[in-house]
């Protein structure tokens, strides 16, 4: 009989599901996102409206994860919500984050907080937003007062989510706001952006004493194709390397993986014929998780410690979730198998949400949500991803 073969992951690896404000909360309308989706040339597919109606069934939300036996749930806090106005601070908004990260640890669920991910209010984005170096002072103070207020309740906090991203999307590709495109103005942006990162752990590291603190980065499995060196040296160095150079002495360094990018001599070659391609555009190919994890390991010099903080698919097979999942966790145990210190797994996401310009239509959630009475199914891919958490293992 064929030998039945496990691979464990290591003791103590943590299991997470991730979800953002503005993607699940609805009514967010302080923000510059709603703005941006609202304006009426916009590049959004629809408006985030009620989003999946988080901001009062958050309840739910901590039930289901409680209910997939996950180790943490990672979700960010709203800033127009806490900062509605500069300096005036929403006491109401942070009892409301404090209240859902009290019930996560009533249930034995560690709470990680992401500060920022992708919205600024809009109050800041009139003074320039993140093209001004003002927003590093503004971000700054935020911090300080959130992790003040949250301190003792949360686990681990994530400064900035994919400064790279809204870098680039904001002000390079126009599909994040404020939809410009205009390379400088990019790379200043980024710089702020990693500014705002370095002032948040001194924030952290201040008000909330002991709480690991790191960035959270999104990176591409690039992958050279002929005559493309000087492409994807240059992409890399201005996507990642900038950013992976600001992460010297946090407490750990946030992975987040989706794709493979190919390049060749005019950059990016698009997707090998054969490859099946996903709502979102890009390839399925589960196999970058492990590469960006090398890539990150051998860049920072092992010198911190990796967590996935997202990882996922968008798609309406679960099947083909199951199996992408599934590839990528083969890939990060042979990752923790060639030396490298990979502490845990966050799936994103726990609900099919608002998927930014491109709407509710991408379902990267383990759980569906009825788009009118909110009502939350776990998919099958919620029981399979709970089984392999709770033996820590994956049966292959
Ligand atoms: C972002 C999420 C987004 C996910 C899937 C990440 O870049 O942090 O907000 O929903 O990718 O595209």
């Amino acid at each position: 009989m064929a030998a039945h073969a496990v691979r464990r992951f290591p003791e103590g690896f943590t299991w997470g599901t991730a979800t953002a404000a503005h993607q699940i909360e609805g009514g967010n309308a302080n923000n510059d996102w709603w703005e941006f989706e609202h304006a009426p040339d916009t590049v959004c597919a629809e408006p985030s409206g009620d989003g999946c109606d988080s901001w009062d069934r958050w309840r739910e939300d901590v039930e289901l994860v409680a209910s997939l036996g996950l180790d943490n749930y990672r979700f960010s806090v709203e800033w127009s919500r806490i900062e509605p106005a500069q300096g005036e601070f929403s006491r109401a908004a942070l009892a409301h984050y404090r209240g859902l990260c009290a019930a996560l640890r009533d249930r034995g669920i560690d709470p990680v907080v992401t500060l920022h991910h992708f919205t600024t209010p809009r109050w800041l984005t009139d003074q320039g937003g993140w093209e001004s170096g003002a927003a590093v002072e503004r971000f700054g103070r935020f911090s300080e007062v959130v992790a003040g207020a949250l301190g003792d309740v949360m686990s681990r906090a994530c400064t900035i989510n994919e400064p790279n991203v809204v870098a680039v999307m904001g002000w390079m590709a126009g599909m994040f706001p404020p939809g410009k495109s205009d390379k400088e103005l990019s790379r200043a942006v980024a710089q702020n952006l990693i500014a705002g990162h370095r002032v948040a752990v001194e924030a952290v590291r201040g008000a909330a004493p002991g709480v690991p603190v790191g960035l959270t980065l999104s990176m591409t499995d690039y992958q050279l194709l002929e005559g493309g060196e000087a492409k994807l040296e240059s992409r890399r160095h201005h996507s990642e390397d900038v950013f992976l150079d600001a992460t010297g002495g946090d407490d750990f360094l946030g992975v987040q993986v989706y794709t493979r990018n190919r390049i060749g001599p005019n950059g990016w070659a698009g997707a090998e014929p054969g490859v099946p391609v996903l709502d979102m555009g890009y390839e399925f190919y589960p196999a970058s998780l492990a590469n960006c994890l090398r890539r990150a390991w051998d860049y920072t010099g092992g010198s911190l410690p990796l967590l996935v903080t997202e990882n996922g698919i968008g798609t309406t097979d679960d099947v083909q979730r199951i199996d992408y999942v599934r590839q990528a966790l083969g890939g990060v145990l042979d990752a923790i198998a060639e030396g490298i210190d990979v502490r845990g797994y966050t799936y994103w996401s726990l609900l099919d949400n608002f998927e930014w310009a491109l709407g509710y239509r991408p379902r990267f959630g383990l759980v569906s949500v009825n788009r009118t009475s909110f009502a939350r199914t776990p998919k099958p891919s919620a029981a399979w991803f709970s089984s392999v958490a709770a033996a820590n293992a994956l049966d292959a």
